[in-house]
């Protein structure tokens, strides 16, 4: 296993190509722009020598190894329920995305899909891809999760675009592997991963099977361009470390839009190459595991901002009101049910016929979509708490200067024990983990509500429940009716 320096020191030998605010950047190490979102990812690296090493590593069950947790696939329940202790963990400690789940969990459903193809299909994926996750183990590698196409006009299949290259696809094969091209948005991590696992973002028919692709890319292969997206004031970044309100480990997961031109991979790198029947499940499956995600690294985010809302009350010397613990207990509630949530799906989890667990898949999403609400609210109720200072707070170089510093110093001071500026920075982390970007990723990442809400009412079951009403109601089962009702479904 790699600790958070080698982990640093391994990206300096990557060279990929990424564009942000009109320049290129030529180390991920040392850009003020990529450096905090480096810093977040070294955390899953730090935590499998620190304390909580036990939760943060695993023994590999291809090479009976130690490996860090982030490249393991589930073996029990426990594995899944770890997982989200484990992301709680890290987000108490980073106040922000540290990106290496969504690797994770493309790698576990990869193990899943590439099974089942090859049981179907009589192809040799699965055993390439073990072979792949044994060097992905062996250099405790951080893989960006990459699914999301950019999608074009939504209301079409990839086909159907207007540009064929909405939606990422092979372009050519030869005897040495494949040629892709097409764009992922919204990549994770991608600026400082050592590789991406792209995988099908949407179900596919047989018109679409050059879309039906899976494969591993290093980040710096040729053709593969990265542009980073711009956050919510994230050039604070560059003037100053009060105004970021994090500035150690920024905002979310440094996304990238990521190009990928006519970009080759080698066939021992292919994992799906056309099998366009096992698209959907390929993304069900990827959005489940990365779905039961949200009630471990945002409930550990809900830590934080929990303690900021207590620890501005303090500052404001009103920790004791009634309506303050109220809110409090509201948004330790709201957190702790998505925790509840996220431990559920896991512990309600399954053996796969690949012989790894698998999350429960109607829990799963049922904790994303509480997600979608219930940090909207928790953030509601920490603006609430932290007073109008995080919307209206002077610069830092204003606070640093000696002409407006006393006065700044002098007025926004709160309760008489507090320095000025233990007020001023709490307030900044506030506004930092509960606007724009950061609350953005808890409504789309790992797919939209909408999304949810679909999985939701297909995994319910409401034959059987409207069974129980009927039998609570004295209702006699019309057998026949029934049957006809069903056939007519099938139709
Ligand atoms: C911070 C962040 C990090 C992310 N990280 C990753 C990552 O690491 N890897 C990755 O692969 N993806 C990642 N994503 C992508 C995420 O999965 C997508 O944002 C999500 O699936 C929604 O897709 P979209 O953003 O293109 O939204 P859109 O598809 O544009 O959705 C916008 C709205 O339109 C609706 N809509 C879309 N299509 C249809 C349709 N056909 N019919 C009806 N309604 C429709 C949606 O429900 C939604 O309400 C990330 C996203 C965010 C915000």
């Amino acid at each position: 296993m790699k600790n958070a320096l080698e982990y640093i020191e391994s990206l300096r030998s990557l060279k990929p190509i990424i564009y942000c605010n009109g320049q290129k950047i030529e180390s991920v190490v040392e850009h003020p722009m990529t450096r905090p979102h480096v810093n977040s990812a070294a955390m899953t690296y730090a935590m499998a020598f620190g304390p909580d090493a036990e939760l943060a590593t695993a023994t590999s069950h291809l090479t009976g190894k130690k490996v860090n947790r982030f490249t393991h696939i589930h073996q029990g329940t426990n594995d899944l329920v770890n997982k989200v202790k484990l992301l709680r963990k890290i987000s108490q400690k980073t106040g922000t995305c540290f990106q290496r789940c969504v690797g994770m969990d493309a790698l576990n459903a990869t193990f899943i899909v590439t099974h089942k193809i090859d049981q179907e299909c009589g192809t040799e994926y699965h055993n390439r891809f073990i072979e792949y996750m044994k060097y992905v183990q062996e250099n405790d590698l951080m893989i960006a999760g990459s699914m999301t196409d950019v999608k074009g006009d939504r209301s079409l299949k990839p086909g159907e675009q207007d540009d064929p290259d909405m939606y990422v696809h092979i372009v050519s094969k030869n005897e040495e592997g494949i040629i892709v091209r097409g764009a992922k948005a919204h990549q994770t991590g991608m600026a400082n991963s050592h590789e991406m696992l792209i995988l099908p973002t949407t179900n596919l028919g047989p018109e679409d099977k050059d879309y039906a692709v899976a494969a591993a890319i290093p980040v710096d292969a040729p053709g593969v361009v990265h542009i980073f997206g711009r956050q919510t004031n994230d050039q604070r970044r560059l003037q100053g470390d009060i105004d970021t309100g994090n500035a150690k480990f920024a905002i979310v997961g440094g996304e990238t839009l990521t190009i990928l031109n006519d970009v080759f991979v080698p066939w021992n790198k292919v994992f799906m190459c056309g099998e366009h029947q096992y698209a959907q499940e390929y993304v069900e499956k990827f959005a489940a595991y990365h779905r039961q995600n949200y009630g471990g690294c945002k409930v550990g985010l809900s830590d934080v901002i929990i303690g900021a809302s207590q620890a501005m009350a303090e500052y404001n010397g009103v920790p004791k009101a009634n309506h303050i613990k109220d809110k409090i207990i509201e948004m330790i509630n709201l957190a702790e049910t998505m925790y509840c949530c996220s431990i559920a799906c896991s512990a309600e989890g399954k053996p796969t016929e690949a012989g790894s667990y698998y999350v429960d898949t109607l829990l799963a999403n049922t904790v994303k979509l509480n997600c979608t609400k219930n940090m909207y609210e928790i953030s509601r109720l920490a603006h609430d708490i932290a007073g109008g200072l995080i919307a209206t707070l002077p610069y830092e170089i204003d606070y640093k200067s000696p002409v407006t510093g006393p006065y700044i110093e002098k007025y926004l001071k709160g309760k008489a024990d507090v320095p000025t500026q233990d007020r001023i920075r709490m307030a900044r982390l506030v506004e930092n983990m509960t606007g724009g970007t950061a609350l953005a990723e808890s409504m789309h990442g790992a797919g939209s509500p909408q999304a949810m809400r679909i999985m939701l009412y297909r995994e319910a079951n409401l034959k059987e429940k409207v069974k129980f009403a009927k039998n609570l109601a004295g209702i006699k089962p019309q057998v026949a009716q029934e049957q006809a009702a069903a056939t007519k479904e099938d139709k």
